[in-house]
């Protein structure tokens, strides 16, 4: 069962297209992570799906049901966490979270559905403050409270963690995990490992365009040609020497001096350098396994 349908959006800034031609479909149940470099297009999609911005050209399907038609029985059905979440600092938490209730048809008794939020988002011990007062962290929760509190079947969380301390991050995934077994979950984040910790499915865009789509067990396959090193040496090296070492499939010499070697996925190669450098009489000064950075996987993506 289809939970969100996503035809053939585009959507310009004036000649910036921030959406090309983009569809794809989320099943019921579902989380997935829309990855991507900042300027992607991610929020612009999120927007046109809770029908707070319309697109060009194409249409989004919530349930069946197209958003442009019928804006408020789909927006009834979606939690939307939007990017900079625009939260009130003058409120208390739970007359923000009364107020936005409020803007919903629910049979919902307001106090205890306020509290309900307030426990399952973590806020107990900061309850009593007023947004403005918040951490981000809590703040973000407080975001998360708002989304949730009409019991929406779909979520729709931008950038859920961006700005959060390692411990809040922790919890928020932790949170979003849970949600995400009764509900359809979208996230955007920039965060490979994010995707991996909470989503079962990677949509990834590049320039408004969507790039690859892949269950999440695959996104390193999807996203990565290999695995890199960064060795230093004393002396200088040629690099067809390296290039010539077992499972290196490129080399490169960086700026600051170190080497850069790509190795087939799965195959470490560290072992290797070292019997290169005794054999050579060559002195390693530093060695490192080192991540692709998310600008280098979405380079190799768009190329393909
Ligand atoms: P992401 O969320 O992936 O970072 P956005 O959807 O925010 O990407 O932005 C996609 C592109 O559209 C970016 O190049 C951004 O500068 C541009 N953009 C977004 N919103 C506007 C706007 N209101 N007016 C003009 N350009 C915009
Ligand atoms: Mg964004």
């Amino acid at each position: 069962m289809k939970s969100i349908e996503i035809k053939e959006v585009t959507k310009l800034y004036g000649k910036q297209k921030a959406l090309d031609n983009v569809t794809f479909d989320i099943g019921k149940g579902e989380i997935v992570g829309l990855l991507g470099p900042n300027g992607a297009g991610k929020s612009t999609l999120m927007k046109i799906i809770t029908s707070f911005i319309t697109p060009n050209t194409g249409t989004v399907l919530i349930n069946g049901v197209d958003v442009l038609e019928d804006e408020l029985s789909t927006r009834a059905v979606i939690g939307y966490l939007p990017e900079n979440n625009p939260l009130y600092p003058e409120m208390y938490i739970s007359e923000y979270l009364a107020f936005v209730l409020k803007m919903y048809k629910t049979s919902f008794n307001p106090k205890s559905r306020v509290d309900e939020m307030i426990d399952l988002t973590g806020l107990t011990p900061e309850r009593h403050k007023k947004i403005g007062a918040l951490s981000k962290g809590y703040r973000q929760r407080v975001g998360l409270a708002q989304a949730l509190i009409h019991d929406p079947e779909i979520l729709i969380l931008d950038e859920p963690t961006s700005g959060l301390d390692p411990n809040q991050l922790v919890d928020i995934r932790k949170i979003i995990t849970e949600l995400g077994k009764e509900k359809t979950v979208i996230l955007s984040t920039h965060i490979m490992q994010e995707v991996e910790a909470v989503c079962d499915r990677v949509v990834i865009f590049h320039k408004g365009k969507l790039v690859a789509d892949d269950h999440t067990s695959n996104l390193w396959k999807v996203a990565g040609t290999g695995n890199y090193y960064e060795v230093e040496f004393k002396e200088e090296v040629k690099a067809a020497l390296l290039s010539a070492l077992p499972f290196v499939t490129n080399v490169s010499l960086q700026e600051k001096g170190s080497w850069l070697l790509e190795a087939k996925k799965g195959e470490d190669i560290r072992e290797a350098v070292f019997n290169f450098a005794t054999e050579k009489k060559l002195h390693i000064l530093s060695l490192s396994q080192s991540e692709q950075s998310m600008e280098e996987v979405f380079r190799s993506l768009t190329r393909k």
